[in-house]
């Protein structure tokens, strides 16, 4: 594929295959794509049953609680908890299942007021005392950010939506670091907070600008 050519050493490329006939993720599996997110419970379902197993795959749409049991047990990473409601659901769906989810923070950066996610403050006092928050979320593994650019032609609105998400990220990642006091057995927590899931099919390059480790890709790859 074209596009992973053009990504760095460290940025993935998350094949968004929602609308797409399996047949078509079938050909991108066998021109090698391994990695692929779906948007819809019910979909990302039935297309990871019906495909191989080497394939890693991603939750990045809106995901109401009543249908966690279609995506937890499949998904890799949730890119889209966008509410204190999903994450205390998907902690007692993970702890009733032994499961252990990783979930990113969406973060409402763009100017769409009907955008989804938590706004950038709040994500920023959700981490503020990472401790507390892994000991309210055990089951719960926090592996980074995800955010949506605002929907415009206008780069600098949407280089700098990026850069938002970007300082944002980087806050965080310091700051759970500063609050890990048990230097000396590793902090996993730190290890563990690595994801900046930024970028889609018209913004992508700008999100690199900015620390993107994972491109969305749909429509660049799908509708050729
Ligand atoms: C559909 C979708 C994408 C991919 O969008 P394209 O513009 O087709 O690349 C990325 N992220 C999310 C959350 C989506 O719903």
């Amino acid at each position: 594929m074209k596009i992973k050519k053009e990504l760095p050493a460290g940025t993935r490329l998350v094949a968004v295959s929602k609308y797409r006939p399996v047949a078509e993720l079938q050909e991108a599996y066998d021109a090698g794509q391994r990695l692929f997110a779906e948007s819809r419970p019910a979909e990302f379902a039935a297309k990871a049953d019906a495909l191989p197993g080497d394939i890693e795959w991603h939750f990045i749409g809106h995901l109401q609680t009543n249908k966690l049991k279609l995506v937890l047990p499949r998904a890799t990473l949730i890119h889209s908890v966008d509410s204190i409601h999903l994450l205390e659901a998907i902690q007692q769906f993970a702890a009733d299942n032994a499961l252990i989810v990783n979930v990113l923070l969406e973060v409402h950066v763009g100017a769409e007021a009907t955008k989804q996610g938590f706004p950038p403050q709040e994500v920023e006092e959700l981490f503020a005392d990472f401790p507390a928050l892994s000991q309210r979320y055990p089951s719960i593994r926090f592996r980074g950010l995800m955010g949506m650019a605002s929907h415009t032609d206008d780069i600098a609105r949407i280089d700098s939506d990026f850069a938002t998400l970007e300082e944002l990220f980087n806050r965080i990642k310091a700051g759970i670091c500063g609050g890990c006091t048990d230097r000396d057995g590793g902090c996993t927590a730190l290890s563990d907070f690595t994801e900046l899931s930024a970028g889609m099919s018209d913004d992508w390059h700008i999100a690199l600008r900015h620390g993107s480790t994972l491109v969305r890709i749909g429509s660049a790859i799908f509708l050729r």
